[in-house]
């Protein structure tokens, strides 16, 4: 480990080198199945040839110009993420957390568009939003703010899943003026709320003139079988944010936003020098074009549904294990007691996971990940599961 690193991670001791697919190969020539993909980033896998191809095409060309021109790629990736989602505005940053950030300020400055003095968002528990200042303050875990109060003040929170929660702050708070939630919590545990949830969200938020503002940094990008999770609804929001998976591991985020939403930012209210550059987005382009012509969201489906039915199959009688869940390929295993241990386990194995929440093993495999592929993840990870509770 670094002696010249700031220890703000708790590392695997393991580097690699090069990878294809769902497979990563470390610095001794191992092989690991990768079911991570660097937590939901690479949708292609690793060393995907049309996309490494465009990356050097456009380095060769242009890597940075400035937003304080014309930047023809930006043009072309809003006017697709606009297509593809139904919302008309996008603005580029390069990470999640700036892309909550945007959301954030589009809320605040709606607010104070509309006289609200000090405007509130709501949020709520166990989110995960950033770790910047402001979206740190937005996520619901106290892990992830403490020690860095004060926080910023202008967030409401109330448990996950629950509209009637959202509902009754209407008639005490006067200030809110957005909403701001996970369609699933991803870091919260692979939290599935009720099939209704987001549409009483979108009803309440109409009824009170609140923008409806969905996280999307993790779910979105073909992550759940359809680009973004909202789509599994009947549901548009005012405002998405997205990164992880956009630019297949090249940093990128984007605030997309429609109606007075995507109005709200003039001339001079937020920015980014890198944010949109050419390399990014062509990463982003790309990552979209690949993802359609190779059929990714069905496969996503199709292939996320197979690993839980399988796991489920695996692990059947099996105390300790409380539910398996999730939506395409965005997949959580409850345990009864915190597991941290079986990441370690699984990578003596070759195997990459994660496991959030404490006692949530993730799944967040690459998009491309084969049938067979996934067929060794569910049996590897079964068996390890079945010792590891004993
Ligand atoms: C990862 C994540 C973020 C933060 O993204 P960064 O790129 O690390 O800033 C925000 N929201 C959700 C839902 C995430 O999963």
């Amino acid at each position: 480990m670094s002696d010249y690193l700031m220890q703000t991670y708790a590392r695997q001791p393991v580097a690699f080198e090069r990878g294809e697919g769902a497979w990563l190969f470390d610095t001794n020539g191992e092989m690991y199945l990768d079911a991570l993909a660097g937590v939901a980033v690479n949708g292609l896998g690793h060393g995907h040839p049309t996309l490494a191809r465009a990356l050097c095409d456009q380095a060769a060309k242009l890597i940075h110009t400035s937003n304080l021109y014309r930047i023809p790629l930006q043009e072309e990736l809003a006017a697709r993420l606009c297509q593809l989602s139904g919302l008309s505005r996008a603005f580029f940053c390069n990470s999640g957390a700036e892309a909550n950030e945007a959301a954030i300020k589009i809320a605040r400055l709606h607010g104070h568009n509309n006289g609200v003095d000090s405007p509130a968002i709501v949020v709520m528990e166990k989110s995960f939003h950033g770790r910047t200042m402001a979206t740190l303050s937005a996520t619901g875990n106290r892990k992830v703010q403490a020690g860095f109060e004060p926080l910023v003040s202008g967030f409401v929170r109330v448990p996950f899943g629950d509209s009637a929660a959202v509902e009754a702050l209407a008639a005490h708070h006067k200030n809110i003026v957005a909403v701001l939630v996970e369609p699933y919590q991803g870091e919260g545990g692979v939290q599935i709320p009720q099939a209704n949830y987001l549409a009483e969200l979108r009803r309440i938020c109409d009824e009170q003139s609140w923008l409806l503002m969905l996280d999307e940094v993790q779910t979105g990008i073909a992550r759940t079988g359809t680009w973004f999770a909202f789509q599994h609804t009947d549901v548009m929001p005012d405002v998405m944010t997205l990164a992880k998976g956009l630019g297949s591991g090249v940093p990128i985020g984007a605030c997309l936003a429609r109606g007075v939403a995507a109005e709200t930012f003039t001339p001079g209210k937020h920015g980014s020098t890198f944010g949109g550059g050419p390399l990014a987005c062509t990463a982003a382009l790309t990552t979209l074009s690949v993802m359609e012509s190779e059929g990714l969201l069905d496969h996503a489906a199709k292939l996320g549904q197979f690993i839980r039915d399988d796991l489920a199959m695996r692990l059947q009688g099996q105390s300790g294990v409380v539910e398996i869940r999730g939506q395409g390929l965005m997949i959580g295993i409850q345990l009864d007691r915190a597991c941290g241990d079986l990441v370690k386990m699984a990578l003596e194995e070759k195997l990459l996971i994660n496991v959030t929440n404490d006692s949530v093993v993730r799944l967040l495999p690459p998009l491309v990940m084969t049938q067979a592929d996934a067929e060794l993840l569910t049996e590897k990870l079964a068996r390890l599961i079945r010792i590891f509770l004993g």
